[in-house]
Formats: structure tokens, C-alpha cells, sequence
């Protein structure tokens, strides 16, 4: 079994972005900048806003974060990003999820310029996806194609089980897999909470995307031996063991799963740190004109 190091790949990717970012510099070209918008103090968001905050600093990109009571109106959030979609010092920005019940995320998220949304969460950005254009993919199934990259795992002709099917992972992962790409070129089952046979299914897997939020949902009696395991679940539980009082567990029952598995991506330091450098990677390719020419 091979344990897929999330720590180490985003390290590595983070170093690489670094350099570029160097004699981007050097060359006197513009330092990539993404702003962040975060609405409120919800304890999640303030931690990835954080983390997103830290990895732009360690890669030499200008980073802001946008911050908003929650009392904020959709007008003053949507001429937020009305701005920052003019504004040619900014080459991307995220609008941190969710939003106040009061605030329409889908109208928010619709009014981010394409070229500027790092996240890949407006609707042209997944459309373009889909019929196989350059756009930025949302952050998370891009981390996994980085992973499978960086592993020389194998995705043609084989069978991918999905399970979950969420516009941010389940469905992009499986749209990005069945395309005529490399890693792609896979025979993709999207599963979710209304698919009958689940069992049946992921025993004929050669790899399986668990991606559902529910602990240890995948066990070892499902699996074939040999199968790819990418664990994307995140959940937090309270632990005794450790300082903060919680941990994270996956979508995955580890311990036995990992015994029949060839790559397994652990939780936590497998899918998460992905997340934040795929979003970097994002930025970076919006500074370039990479996806969007300037
Ligand atoms: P979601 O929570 O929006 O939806 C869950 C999906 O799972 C739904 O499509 C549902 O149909 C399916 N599902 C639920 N129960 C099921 C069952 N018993 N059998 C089959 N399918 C079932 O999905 P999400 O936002 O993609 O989040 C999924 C998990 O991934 C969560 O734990 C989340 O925290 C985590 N996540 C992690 C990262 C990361 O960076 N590692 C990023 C995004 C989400």
C-alpha cells in the first residue's frame, strides 16, 4: 500500500509556485494578489480564510482578506465584487462559504467575473468543464487530479465510483475523470444517497472518490483488492487525545481499509492540504492570463 502525502505534494507545489512567483518579480511583472471575502465569524471559515492567508504569504503572493459582519446586504456584498471584477490590481478572488441565510450565494457567486473566480464555482467555469475547455477548477477536485499526477496513478479504462455528488466535488471530479485527458479517460459511476446497490457497485471499482461526509462510511468489506482509495470526507469529532479537544476523521474506515488498498489518501494530510495549493495554482494561472487571456 502506498500512503498518499498531501503534506509532502502540497510542499513540493508550494516550493515550485514560490520559485515562479520569483522571477515573475524579477521580470518586473505584477505579484499574483487574491482577496478573500469572508461574511461573519464562523469558526470553520475564519480557519480556511487563514490558512489561504498563510500559503499566499509563503508563495510571495499580495493576499487581502475582505471582511464583513453578517448583517452585511447582498447589495453592498454584490458591489464588493463589482469592484474587485474591475479592479486590475486583483487577478482572483473567493467568496468564503457560506453566506448569511439573508445573502443568495448563487446570485453572489453568478456575479464573479469567470476570469477572477479562482474557486471555479460560477457556472461558466463549470460549463466550460464540461464540454472540455481551460477554466479553473474548483479547488478540491483539482487537488485530487494533482494527486493522481503526481502518483502516476492510472485513470484510463479503469472504473471510478464517486460517492457523493456536490457541485464543489462529487459531480467536477466526475465530469474531470471521464474526459478525454490525462489523468481522465476513466468509466465514471457518480453515486449518491438514492443509489441502490452502493455495495455492489463499489466492489467493482478500481478507484473509489468517497466524498459524502460520513464517517467512515467505506469499509474494507466493500472494496476490491488493489483498489485506489481518495478519502475527501472531512469530519470533525470531538477526541481526548488531542490539545484542541477534536480531530478529523474521513469518509474512509483507515486502519482496515488501508490494508486493502494499492494508494490510500489519509485524513487529515491527504485531500486537505491539496485543497490550498490547487486554489494557489488557480491564482497564479489568473495572473498569467493562463485560463482567460488578458
Ligand atoms: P455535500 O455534503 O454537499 O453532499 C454529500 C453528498 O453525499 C450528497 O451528494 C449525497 O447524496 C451523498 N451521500 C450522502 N449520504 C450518502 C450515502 N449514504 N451513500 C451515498 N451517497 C451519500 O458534499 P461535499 O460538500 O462534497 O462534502 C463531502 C465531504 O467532503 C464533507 O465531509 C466535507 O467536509 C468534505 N470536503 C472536504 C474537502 C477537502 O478539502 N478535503 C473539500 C470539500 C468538502
Amino acid at each position: 500500500m502506498i500512503l498518499i502525502d498531501g503534506n509532502k505534494i502540497s510542499a513540493e507545489i508550494k516550493e515550485e509556485i514560490a520559485l515562479e512567483v520569483q522571477q515573475m518579480k524579477k521580470r518586473g511583472e505584477k505579484t499574483p494578489h487574491l482577496v478573500a471575502i469572508i461574511v461573519g465569524h464562523d469558526g470553520a471559515s475564519e480557519t480556511y480564510v487563514g490558512h489561504k492567508e498563510k500559503s499566499c504569504k509563503q508563495v510571495g503572493f499580495d493576499s487581502t482578506v475582505l471582511r464583513f459582519e453578517d448583517t452585511v446586504t447582498e447589495k453592498e456584498l454584490l458591489e464588493t465584487v463589482d469592484k474587485l471584477n474591475n479592479d486590475p490590481a486583483i487577478d482572483g478572488f473567493i467568496m468564503q462559504l457560506p453566506l448569511p441565510k439573508h445573502i443568495s450565494e448563487q446570485k453572489v457567486i453568478e456575479a464573479i467575473d469567470p476570469k477572477k473566480d479562482v474557486d471555479g464555482f460560477h457556472p461558466i467555469n463549470l460549463g466550460r468543464i464540461v464540454i472540455g475547455l481551460p477554466a479553473y477548477v474548483s479547488a478540491t477536485p483539482a487537488g485530487i487530479i494533482e494527486l493522481f499526477k503526481r502518483y502516476k496513478i492510472e485513470t484510463s479504462g479503469k472504473n471510478v465510483v464517486v460517492i457523493g455528488r456536490s457541485n464543489i466535488v462529487g459531480k467536477p471530479i466526475s465530469i474531470l475523470l471521464s474526459q478525454k485527458a490525462n489523468p481522465g479517460d476513466a468509466t465514471v459511476t457518480l453515486t449518491h444517497s438514492r443509489t441502490k446497490n452502493l455495495k455492489d457497485i463499489v466492489s467493482k471499482a478500481d478507484i473509489v472518490i468517497a466524498a459524502l461526509g460520513q464517517p467512515e462510511f467505506l469499509t474494507a468489506e466493500m472494496l476490491k483488492e488493489g483498489a485506489v482509495v481518495i478519502d475527501v470526507g472531512i469530519t470533525r469529532i470531538k477526541s481526548e487525545n488531542t490539545k484542541s479537544g477534536w480531530k478529523l476523521i474521513g469518509d474512509v474506515k483507515f486502519d482496515e481499509v488501508s490494508k486493502k488498498a494499492s494508494f490510500i489518501t489519509p485524513v487529515p494530510g491527504g485531500v486537505g492540504p491539496m485543497t490550498i495549493v490547487s486554489l494557489l495554482q488557480n491564482t497564479l494561472k489568473a495572473a498569467k492570463g493562463e485560463i482567460y487571456p488578458k
